[in-house]
């Protein structure tokens, strides 16, 4: 039912928690995690609206790749002590259209998105990618909450 899973990440403090919520679903039957960070346009656009030049937007994406591929690894071995087979990527765009078009190349059992990510604004229900992302994907959906500040 669940024998692969794609999951997107933007390691914030729900990606662990996220991936908790993945390693159990080895008992229902989850083989291969797909783990998808995508290098996010919209910052660069913000970056480039605040005059940002050139040298210094391709030294902020060379270190968001390297981050992000140190943290998919460590994500990834993780998953593998626990027996699951996992492929790693890191695209470019916005996340939402590129976690809708990933998902049509993987054609996951279940999608994984936290409910929040790095913004983490205590009044929205949803943060904007996974709003879209839960609207628009053909496929089920897991949402892993964010622990309610009361
Ligand atoms: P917003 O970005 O709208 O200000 P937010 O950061 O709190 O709000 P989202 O960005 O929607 O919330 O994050 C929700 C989930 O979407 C994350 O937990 C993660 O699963 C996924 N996600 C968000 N950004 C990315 C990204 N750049 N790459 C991969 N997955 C992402
Ligand atoms: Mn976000």
């Amino acid at each position: 039912m669940y024998r692969s899973i794609l999951f997107p990440t933007d390691f914030s403090e729900m990606a662990d928690k996220s991936l908790n919520y993945i390693e159990q679903l080895k008992g229902s039957g989850c083989r291969e995690v797909v783990l998808l960070h995508v290098i996010n346009l919209r910052i660069i656009d913000g970056l480039m609206r605040h005059g940002a030049m050139e040298e210094q937007l391709a030294q902020w994406e060379r270190k968001a790749r390297e981050v992000a591929e140190e943290s998919l690894v460590m994500m990834k071995k993780r998953l593998e002590l626990k027996g699951l087979a996992v492929k790693l990527m890191i695209k470019r765009g916005y996340p939402s259209h590129v976690i809708l078009d990933v998902e049509k190349q993987v054609r996951p059992s279940l999608i994984v998105v936290g409910s929040h990510g790095r913004s983490n604004i205590s009044d929205m229900l949803l943060g904007s990618v996974s709003d879209r992302v839960i609207r628009k994907s053909r496929y089920p959906v897991l949402v892993v909450k964010r622990d309610e500040q009361i």
